[in-house]
């Protein structure tokens, strides 16, 4: 049967219909509007999803249910979203019940990248691991936990919020050094103009010196935060998304040369870093696995 997936961002909300293999059959995406509460918000969403259904001649009250990939940090317990930076007039909202009332299906919730590596898991670059660490490097980052053939969600749903592990001396977090957001930020400081974290990148790759320091200095931040969860969690394979791992092969062969030369133990410096497959919907498929693939 089908599910309904549902992935909440701070600028965009993805929604869509995924069948037992992992299949988008529909799709499309609402702007999250700020200026509104976001119980309008849940509203809009609920009649988005319905009429898409229509429009394809799909029986919503026949689906599985709904899944929910959302920005941390969260409470999955209690179905809130506690204090998420990106949408601050959702702290404290309780999502999952506002959405229920205009959708009633049974509803799961689990942060973006938790969600983000079930799927990968489930029809991805991980289907054949059982330890493995999901990390997505956008305008923050964050990471899924998989381990010993499970998911590992925490007790409030916040596990693997690795955008804030400390990677420097000074007590800065990961994503702080790391992020796309970080790249751009520290890019426009160097050239006195706003320069994309894309921009930068290509830079890099032509030789400009200030840019390729930079670079260099970016993916040794990305480098320190994979040998911490390798020295910690012991997976088999780190599997990369996020808009900056469209960088490809400079960003992944980087990586890869410092955690062989970092991690602590012989096996964890051979750990498999790898791209991760999902790339287009890769926020919605995520959302709709946590209904498709039994986790708990
Ligand atoms: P989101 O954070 O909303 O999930 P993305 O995963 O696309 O969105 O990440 C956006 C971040 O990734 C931005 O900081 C952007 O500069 C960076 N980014 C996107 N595409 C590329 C690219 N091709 N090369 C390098 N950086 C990119």
């Amino acid at each position: 049967s089908i599910a309904v997936g549902i992935d909440i961002g701070g600028t965009k909300v993805a929604y869509g219909f995924v069948n037992e293999q992992g299949e988008v059959l529909a799709k499309g995406s609402l702007q999250t509007d700020l200026a509104v509460t976001p119980d309008v918000m849940t509203e809009r969403i609920a009649g988005a999803v319905k009429q898409l259904a229509e429009q394809n001649g799909l029986a919503l009250e026949a689906m599985k249910g709904i899944g929910i990939g959302a920005p941390g940090p969260l409470d999955t317990r209690g179905g809130k979203l506690t204090c998420p930076p990106n949408l601050k007039s959702w702290w404290g909202f309780p999502v999952v019940e506002s959405l229920g009332k205009h959708l009633p299906l049974p509803i799961r919730m689990e942060n973006d990248a938790t969600a983000a590596a079930l799927a990968e898991k489930w029809i991805g670059a991980a289907r054949e691991d059982e330890h493995f660490i999901f990390i997505t490097i956008s305008t923050g980052i964050g990471a899924g936990i998989y381990s010993h053939g499970r998911l590992i969600t925490g007790s409030t749903g916040n596990a693997g919020d690795a955008g804030f592990l400390i990677v420097d001396p000074s007590g800065t977090p990961w994503e702080t050094v790391a992020s796309g957001t970080a790249v751009t930020r520290q890019a426009s400081e160097l050239l006195g103009r706003d320069v994309s974290s894309k921009e930068a990148f290509e830079l890099a790759a032509q030789g400009d010196p200030q840019m390729s320091e930079l670079v260099a200095r970016v993916f040794r931040y990305i480098g320190m935060g994979c040998v911490s969860l390798i020295n910690v969690l012991d997976p088999s394979k780190i599997v990369i998304g996020g808009g900056v791992s469209q960088v490809g092969e400079p960003l992944f062969s980087a990586v890869r040369q410092y955690v062989s030369e970092n991690a602590l133990n012989p096996s964890g410096r051979e750990t498999a870093i790898v791209p991760a497959r999902l790339q287009q919907d890769a926020g919605l498929i995520g959302a709709a696995a946590l209904i498709q693939v039994d986790y708990t």
